[in-house]
C-alpha cells in the first residue's frame, strides 16, 4: 500500500481547478511521506495533462456508462480503482461530486474519512499524517490524526494553492477493469441544467463583495452590483439574504454556501455570523460595513467602517471609478 491518490478530472483540454487543488495538497503530503502521486482518471480525459503535474500513475476505467455523472457507477468504479491502487491517501474534492461520493467509498473500502480538510501536514519523523478541518461552524480547529488507511479526505475548496506544473513528465497508464451495468444505477440524469453566471464567477473572482440583512432587501444590492462592475469583481450574499429570497442561494457565501478567497473580502450589512464567516477565511483583505460597533465582523475584518451602507457605498463607488475608471 502507498500513494497519495487523487480523484481527477480533466474538463474542455485541462485539468479542473478542483483537480489542480487536490494535486497541491498530494504534493505537500508525497515529499514528506516519500511516496509517489496517483490519479483515478473515469471515462476519457488526457492522462498527460496530470503527468506534467507530477502524477506518476493514473489509473482509468474507461466505460460509456461514465460519460454522465452518475453516483452508484462512478463509486463503483471508483471502488475498483481504489483496491487496485491501494494508496495510501485518497483525495477528493470537497464539492458536491466529492460529498456525493467520499463517505460511501470509505464505507465501501471500509475505511476511516476526514472531510472538509483546509490542511495537511506530516510528521517529520513518525512520517504520520495530521489533517486539519474547521469543527463548530468555524469556532474550533480540529486536527485529526488517522489511524486507518487507505484514509479518504475531502480537501475543502479554494483552501489548497493548485499545483505548480512540474514541466514535461511522462508517467504510467494502467487500465482498470469495471464491469458497470445499468441495472446498477438506482437514480438516472433527467435533466442538466446550466446555471446562470453574469460576468466573473464567485469563486473564481479577485474581488468579491457580499450582502446581508443590513441592506433591507433586495434592491440594496444594486449598490453591490455598480462597485462590483467597477472592481470587476463578483457579488455574494449571508444566508439570511438568500433566504429572503432576495438574491439566489447560488451567491450564498459561507459553511452551507460557497467558500471564496478573493484578494478584496467586502461584507455590507454581515454581522459576521461564524457561519458566514467559515467561507471567507481564505480572503486576503475583509472589509466591513456596519452600522453596529460592535458587529462580530469586524473581529475578523483588517478594515472596518461604521455607517449606513447607503450613505458610505455612492462616494466609495465614486472613489473606485476615478481610481480604476469604468
Ligand atoms: C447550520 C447553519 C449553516 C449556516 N450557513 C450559513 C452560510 O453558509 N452563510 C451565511 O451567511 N450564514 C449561514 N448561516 C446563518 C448564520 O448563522 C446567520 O444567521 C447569517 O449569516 C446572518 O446573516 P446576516 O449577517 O446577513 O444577518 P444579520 O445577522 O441579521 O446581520 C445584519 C447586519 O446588518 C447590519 N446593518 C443593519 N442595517 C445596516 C445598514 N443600513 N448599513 C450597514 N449595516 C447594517 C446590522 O448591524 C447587522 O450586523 C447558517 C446557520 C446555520 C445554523
Amino acid at each position: 500500500m502507498g500513494g497519495i491518490f487523487v480523484f481527477a478530472k480533466v474538463e474542455n483540454g485541462v485539468p479542473s481547478r478542483s483537480t489542480l487543488e487536490l494535486l497541491g495538497g498530494a504534493q505537500k503530503i508525497a515529499a514528506g511521506l516519500e511516496e509517489p502521486v496517483t490519479a483515478g482518471l473515469l471515462g476519457q480525459g488526457d492522462a498527460a495533462l496530470l503527468y506534467a503535474y507530477g502524477v506518476e500513475t493514473v489509473y482509468r476505467v474507461d466505460h460509456p456508462l461514465l460519460k454522465e455523472y452518475q453516483a452508484d457507477l462512478h463509486l463503483l468504479a471508483l471502488e475498483r480503482i481504489g483496491r487496485t491502487a491501494e494508496p495510501r491517501v485518497i483525495l477528493l474534492p470537497g464539492d458536491s461530486l466529492g460529498r456525493d461520493l467520499a463517505g460511501r467509498l470509505a464505507f465501501r473500502l471500509q475505511t476511516g474519512i476526514v472531510t472538509e480538510v483546509i490542511d495537511i501536514d506530516v510528521h517529520p519523523s513518525e512520517k504520520s499524517l495530521r489533517f486539519t478541518r474547521q469543527a463548530y461552524g468555524g469556532k474550533a480547529i480540529a486536527a485529526i490524526v488517522p489511524k486507518a488507511f487507505p484514509v479518504v479526505a475531502t480537501l475543502k475548496p479554494r483552501t489548497f494553492d493548485p499545483a505548480a506544473r512540474a514541466g514535461d513528465r511522462t508517467g504510467t497508464e494502467i487500465p482498470v477493469e469495471a464491469p458497470l451495468d445499468g441495472a446498477q444505477a438506482g437514480t438516472r440524469l433527467v435533466e442538466r441544467v446550466q446555471e446562470e453566471t453574469t460576468g466573473v464567477k464567485l469563486e473564481d473572482a479577485q474581488v468579491v463583495i457580499s450582502g446581508g440583512r443590513g441592506l433591507g432587501g433586495p434592491e440594496g444590492f444594486d449598490l453591490l452590483v455598480e462597485l462590483a462592475r467597477v472592481l470587476k469583481g463578483a457579488v455574494g450574499s449571508s444566508r439570511a439574504a438568500t433566504d429572503a429570497g432576495w438574491v439566489p442561494s447560488s451567491m450564498q457565501v459561507g459553511q452551507t454556501g460557497k467558500t471564496v478567497s478573493p484578494d478584496l473580502y467586502i461584507a455590507v450589512g454581515i454581522s459576521g455570523a461564524t457561519q458566514h464567516v467559515a467561507g471567507i477565511s481564505g480572503a486576503k483583505t475583509i472589509v466591513a460595513i456596519n452600522t453596529d460597533p460592535e458587529a462580530s465582523i469586524f473581529k475578523v475584518a483588517h478594515l472596518g467602517i461604521v455607517g449606513d451602507y447607503k450613505a458610505i457605498l455612492p462616494p466609495l463607488i465614486a472613489r473606485c471609478r476615478e481610481l480604476v475608471g469604468g
